[in-house]
């Protein structure tokens, strides 16, 4: 679930908004967006991947946490983590190639 938007990093793009397939945010004139509707967070990490600035973070657990801390979060690595391990983005190395799933492709040629 949607948890955190990072005041430090958010460069005020609205790309979230404007991905997120359930209509989680909503744009602020001149401020970061507000995750206004997060119980509609359907866990997707669309705005982790497309975010530009890696301002975003998406737990993987279906509830809310109970404290979320941005310092904590960029002490452990975990902004911007998702998007480095799927390699999407400029200036990512594609991981496609790593996954053995995509493997199984060639079985289907
Ligand atoms: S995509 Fe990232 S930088 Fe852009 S508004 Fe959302 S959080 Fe901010
Ligand atoms: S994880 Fe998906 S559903 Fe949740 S806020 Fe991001 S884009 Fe929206």
């Amino acid at each position: 679930m949607i948890e955190l938007v990072s005041e430090s990093r958010c460069i005020q793009c609205n790309i979230c908004v404007n991905v997120c397939p359930t209509n989680v945010f909503d744009k602020v004139p001149g401020a970061l967006p507000t995750i206004s509707r997060q119980n509609d967070c359907q866990t997707c990490f669309m705005c982790e991947l497309y975010c530009p600035v890696d301002a975003l973070y998406v737990a993987p657990q279906v509830e809310p946490l109970a404290e979320v801390d941005e310092k904590s979060l960029t002490e452990a690595g975990l902004l911007g983590s998702y998007r480095q391990k799927l390699g999407w983005g400029r200036g990512q190395t594609n991981t496609a190639q790593e996954d053995s799933t995509y493997q199984l492709l060639k079985y289907f040629k």
